[in-house]
């Protein structure tokens, strides 16, 4: 074909158009013309439509009009590209600085035409702007509110990048001031991070030594040291937040109790000594009595006259007897008070224990107890359904606990629990959470953890404890478990997959023990 002479080929051409009974346009003619010449296809440009299209674009920003300028630009180099690029940004791009090499008349708006006359992409569009404006906005919260010039510089510049046809050059200005105040507040908010969590620790290093009497106390502040010990993680910061309501809980009971406590011992010992300088001083006045009488009696020359003083002796006698009757039925009144007060002081110290075990942590182990796992399970589900992301929750039990506690001792098997718990919290990550969930059984949930996963986590865990042992006086003890993991299906209760997990673990016993089944 491509030795076809011009003529020839104009020939052939309208002899194909006549038998394809085509409308002889010039688009028709031009393409059969391609095609018996061997010519590749090209499509027709039309720039006379576009220009009119050009020129019935409203012009109402200048961030249009350079648009507009782009437009014909492209349509003049009749280049596809700039046509679309010039079009898509019509609705309103921002200038951009010229790059290096680039003259100021090639620039139009914020694309760039190249000497060849291609059109490259949009480089600062008001979606940029905004976007940038929007990423300024979600960081705001991590830097505070405390300096409110930098409050408003950041509203000025959210504000500023958000305006559709804003001045880029003063925008860019304003972001480079922006950045610098930045990085000051984002150095401060750190600071004030590691200074409050500096703070905290030094709070319950405090109170845990005040309180060096009360065991469950003191335990809960070495745990409280523990779980805030960075990495923080918003699950580790709750988990701080929890303990420490159960630690106030408990400590404004208690204060209260011997608060009460003091006051009845305090009014209870004034009543004594005041019984008791009243009895004091009757007793004193009897015997005054009883020696004045003895005079009279012996200075007593008839008998006449010792019958009024005897009957003086008896009077004092049975007034002093009635008077220590008196006092007696009192003393025998507050003996029934204190009575009273001590019973009421056991019925506090009893509810102070049943509230403390309705707090959310094991005092024994630090691990949740069972309501604490309640909530962290309905706080993981939410995330869970929130994000969709899987959630798997494993469910160990001790081998041969009963025959551990046998040997050595429960005060062994005790400590062999508070073992297990330090391990797992050790080997585990700061978003999963322990809790016990029986004498000898713990359930761990694992966010974010598929099946798999939750199987490798809970076998690592098994490695670390053969790993690391325990002394029992002199005697290293070693202890295993048997797990079951059940990843969360959709819709199903959190309780039903911590049944599958336990059916898990009973099937991990009935194999050998010492193992972990996914169920
Ligand atoms: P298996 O391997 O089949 O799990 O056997 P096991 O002996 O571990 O299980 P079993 O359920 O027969 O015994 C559990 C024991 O755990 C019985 C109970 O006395 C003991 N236990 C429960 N709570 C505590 C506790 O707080 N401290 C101590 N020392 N022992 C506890
Ligand atoms: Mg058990
Ligand atoms: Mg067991």
């Amino acid at each position: 074909m491509a030795d076809k002479k011009p003529f020839e080929i104009a020939r052939e051409t309208l002899k194909k158009l006549t038998e394809r009974k085509l409308v002889p346009t010039p688009a028709n003619y031009l393409s059969i013309y391609n095609e018996v010449a061997g010519i590749p296809h090209v499509p027709h440009f039309p720039a006379d439509i576009l220009r009119d299209i050009a020129q019935s674009l409203p012009v109402k920003t200048p961030g249009q009009e350079r648009q507009k300028g782009l437009l014909d630009y492209s349509i003049d180099r009749l280049s596809w590209d700039g046509v679309k690029s010039a079009l898509v940004a019509y609705g309103g791009f921002a200038p951009l600085n010229a790059p290096e090499g680039t003259s100021a008349a090639n620039v139009v708006g914020s694309s760039v035409v190249t000497d060849t006359g291609k059109v490259s992409a949009p480089a600062l569009t008001t979606e940029f702007l905004d976007q940038i404006g929007r990423l300024i906005e979600y960081a705001q919260p991590a830097l505070g509110n405390d300096d409110p010039r930098f409050n408003e510089q950041t509203q000025t510049l959210i504000k500023t990048l958000r305006q559709p046809a804003t001045d880029i050059v003063a925008a860019k200005l304003m972001l480079v001031n922006y950045s610098h105040r930045l990085s000051f507040a984002a150095e401060d908010q750190a600071e004030v991070r590691v200074t409050l969590l500096k703070l905290l620790h030094l709070v319950f290093e405090n109170i845990g030594e005040l309180s060096i009497d009360d065991q469950w106390l003191k335990g809960q502040m070495d745990a409280l040291m523990q779980a805030s010990t960075p990495p923080l993680t918003l699950r580790r910061l709750d988990d701080v937040e929890r303990r420490l309501r159960d630690v106030i809980f408990k400590q404004k009971d208690a204060k209260q109790k011997t608060i009460q406590a003091q006051n009845e011992m305090r009014s209870m010992l004034a009543l004594f000594v005041e019984r008791l300088s009243q009895m004091t001083q009757s007793t004193g006045n009897f015997q005054k009595k009883l020696e004045e009488s003895a005079k009279l009696i012996e200075q007593a020359k008839s008998i006449d006259e010792i019958a009024p003083l005897l009957k003086d002796v008896v009077g004092t006698t049975r007034a002093m007897a009635q008077e220590s009757q008196a006092s007696r039925e009192q003393l025998q009144v507050l003996r029934d008070k204190a009575t009273e007060t001590d019973a009421q002081l056991t019925k506090l110290h009893q509810e102070l224990d049943r509230v403390s075990s309705q707090a959310r942590h094991d005092p024994l182990t630090g691990a949740l107890n069972r309501q604490g796992l309640d909530e962290a399970l309905n706080r993981e589900v939410s995330n869970v359904r929130r994000k969709d992301v899987p959630l798997s929750v494993a469910l160990l039990d001790i081998d041969n606990f009963k025959k551990l506690n046998d040997s050595m001792g429960h005060a062994t098997g005790d400590i062999a629990l508070t073992h297990l718990a330090k391990v797992a919290r050790e080997c585990m990550r700061p978003q999963d959470t322990l809790a016990r969930y029986g004498g000898e059984e713990f359930v761990i949930l694992l966010p974010d953890t598929p099946l798999d996963k939750g199987i490798e986590a809970m076998t690592r865990l098994q490695r670390e404890l053969t790993k690391k042992f325990f002394l029992a006086g002199t005697e290293k003890v070693l202890i295993t478990f048997s797990a079951g993991v059940a990843q969360l299906i959709p819709n199903e209760e959190p309780s039903d997959a911590i049944k599958r997990a336990d059916q898990a673990m009973y099937l991990a016993k009935r194999a050998g023990k010492n193992r972990v089944l996914g169920a």
